[in-house]
């Protein structure tokens, strides 16, 4: 199938109020330029120079979102433009995200990431992080930062139950941030493996990357 058969497959299969994140991450602008020719404008990536050159060479109306691990070095680069950071896994990443926020005069939205999974290798905060992050003096300061909600990544596994039980959980601490930040509205959780356990587990954005584009090559 097309990435456009693929796109409108997803549109009817997803409720409206679940945002679509379409993952181009190593794909080339002619397959971003077909799903932007669909009416897709959201787009995520996880390499921030690839995510910058794209951002400059397709149209502007397109909403970058960065999905990867990301290193506080480099978040300059992407300060005015990003739509919504999903990776912030710690203070300091936050502390520097807010200095670079600072210097281009916006808040930028972000989702705290968490360590919902079984696996080692995945990236995210614990819940009593979680809190203890929010609760700190540095976080209740920062102006230039907007923290939207939550973000996770389940186990990789046919396991079903395994990936519901993290997506319940992960579920279960945003509705419990929300008495502390009632303004978060994002829950980025689901990807093409996974995308039908997290949306009935109430993700509000999947992140869809090789049911959209096709299986990725790495080098
Ligand atoms: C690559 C990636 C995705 C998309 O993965 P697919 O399995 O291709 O849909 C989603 N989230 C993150 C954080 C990723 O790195």
């Amino acid at each position: 199938m097309s990435i456009s058969q693929n796109l409108e497959q997803f549109k009817l299969e997803i409720h409206e109020n679940v945002t679509l994140v379409a993952v181009s991450k190593t794909k080339p602008n002619k397959a971003i330029l077909e799903a932007y020719q669909c009416g897709q404008r959201i787009f995520g990536e996880n390499k921030v120079q690839e995510m910058v050159e794209k951002w400059q060479s397709l149209p502007n109306d397109i909403e970058w979102h960065m999905i990867g691990h990301l290193q506080r070095n480099k978040v300059k680069y992407m300060a005015e433009f990003v739509s919504l950071i999903h990776g912030v896994d710690s203070l300091r990443l936050l502390k520097e995200i807010n200095k670079q926020g600072k210097k281009v005069d916006r808040a930028i939205p972000c989702l705290l990431q968490m360590h919902i999974a079984e696996e080692d290798t995945k990236f995210g905060l614990s819940k009593d992080e979680l809190f203890q992050l929010i609760a700190s003096d540095d976080f209740q300061q920062m102006q230039n930062v907007e923290i939207k909600g939550l973000m996770g990544m389940a186990t990789f596994t046919k396991n079903e139950n395994q990936v519901r039980k993290e997506f319940k959980f992960l579920k279960e601490c945003f509705t419990d941030l929300q008495s502390s930040l009632p303004k978060i509205n994002t829950l980025s959780m689901g990807m093409s493996g996974d995308y039908k356990i997290a949306i009935e587990e109430g993700s509000t954005m999947v992140r869809i990357g090789s049911s959209i584009f096709g299986a990725r090559n790495y080098h």
